[in-house]
């Protein structure tokens, strides 16, 4: 199951579980839709894979699976993977 974390881990900007800019990677590394294409440029900073549009869980369930409230930030910042 989806952790939903709640914030950008570049930006720390919140990123409600019904939020559409929500983008995340096969580890479930989270960032908003500004980070990913701007700064990202699509590529995961902590494990190099790519992102796709978290989904939206129903509301409903949200109460009986709640989303994370852990926050996760990069603490030195978030620039775009460098080609080797
Ligand atoms: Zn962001
Ligand atoms: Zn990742």
């Amino acid at each position: 199951m989806l952790e939903l974390r709640p914030n950008c881990e570049c930006c720390d900007r919140n990123l409600p579980p019904e939020s559409e800019q929500a983008m995340i990677c096969t580890f479930e590394c989270t960032f908003c839709t500004d980070c990913v294409d701007n700064i990202l440029r699509g590529v995961c900073p902590n494990c190099g894979g790519d992102f796709a549009r978290r989904p939206i869980r129903p509301a409903r369930l949200l109460v009986k699976y709640p989303a994370s409230t852990k926050r996760v930030l990069k603490a030195e910042g978030c620039a775009p993977v460098r080609a080797a």
